[in-house]
């Protein structure tokens, strides 16, 4: 509602939900045809424009009227005085970020790190009963089928020493097609950080090739029939499974990947 009141002036749910329909009768595509068609008649040209079209053409590397219509098949209104960006009643990180979290659960336990396990593949399966492997399921299996497609990221960090908060809000998401980044992170304040300096990190989406990081799976059609052909490969596999993001080539939030982890565990490990 903050987001439509900047926009328009509109002040209650209705006005705004009027604004919203007047815009998307504008735009009556019978089969749009690509995410620029789709988008207008969702929500209409200025949150279009304002909002989607820049971020994700910058997120895609590609202009909207050559992403395909149905990445984006609904796009969620919120008619609420309210700018989280989720809808969940608790949110937050956990105290000192996850590294630490991580290092207390993992303590006592033997960690190799900087190690590929496909580097020495054989020699770590022989380890384990029972392994769960996190890294990318086309490179596990050799890309037997071909290569699966990742969007990459870039991070630019700067120390600002002249200022103590440089925009006040942990992250800042940048809409505009001309400004080259997607967001900044300003990482102190996820902890109310009361330092006299700050550090930003500035995020570039780029595209994924060899030597860069697979940060977000591409679930289009032809990805996830590919992922389809690896997963058969994978069931097969019965003391390894393949979990997370890159395991099973899926987008997921830390809430979502937790708890797919934690009931994974119960039935991987519940008869060993
Ligand atoms: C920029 C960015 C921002 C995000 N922001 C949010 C957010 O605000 N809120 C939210 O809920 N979620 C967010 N996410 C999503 C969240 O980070 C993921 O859901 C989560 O990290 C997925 O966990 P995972 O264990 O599946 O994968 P990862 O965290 O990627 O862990 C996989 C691990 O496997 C290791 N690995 C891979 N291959 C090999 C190999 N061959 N040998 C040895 N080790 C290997 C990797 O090094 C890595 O440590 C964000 C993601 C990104 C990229």
């Amino acid at each position: 509602m903050n987001t439509f009141y900047q926009m328009w002036g509109t002040k209650t749910p209705a006005e705004a939900l009027a604004k919203i329909e007047e815009q998307k009768r504008k735009h009556n595509y019978t089969n749009p045809s690509n995410l620029e068609e789709q988008a207008l008649m969702l929500v209409g040209e200025d949150i279009y424009f304002k909002l989607i079209k820049g971020y994700t053409e910058k997120q895609w590397g590609l202009q909207a009227t050559e992403i395909p219509a149905f990445i984006i098949r609904r796009i969620p209104v919120r008619l609420r005085y309210d700018n989280n960006y989720f809808n969940d009643p608790y949110q937050g990180i956990p105290i000192g970020g996850y590294t630490a979290i991580i290092e207390k659960m993992l303590e006592g336990i033997e960690i190799q790190l900087n190690t590929d396990f496909l580097s020495d593949k054989n020699r770590f399966e022989s380890m384990a009963k029972k392994i769960v492997y996190t890294g990318e399921i086309d490179r596990y299996f050799d890309y037997k089928y071909g290569q699966l497609d990742y969007r990459s990221l870039r991070f630019e960090h700067q120390v600002l020493e002249n200022t103590d908060n440089f925009q006040g809000n942990a992250v800042v998401n940048y809409t505009e097609r001309e400004v080259p980044y997607t967001r900044i992170i300003e990482h102190k304040h996820f902890e109310f950080g009361e330092q006299k300096t700050t550090v930003i990190s500035k995020e570039y989406s780029e595209e994924y090739k060899d030597g860069t990081d697979p940060y977000y799976p591409i679930n289009d059609e032809r990805n996830n029939k590919l992922y389809a052909r690896y997963k058969k490969l994978a069931d097969n596999k019965k003391n390894i499974h393949f979990g997370g993001r890159l395991g099973e080539y899926k987008y997921y939030d830390m809430d979502k990947v937790i708890a797919s982890a934690l009931s994974s565990c119960e039935s991987i490990f519940n008869n060993l």
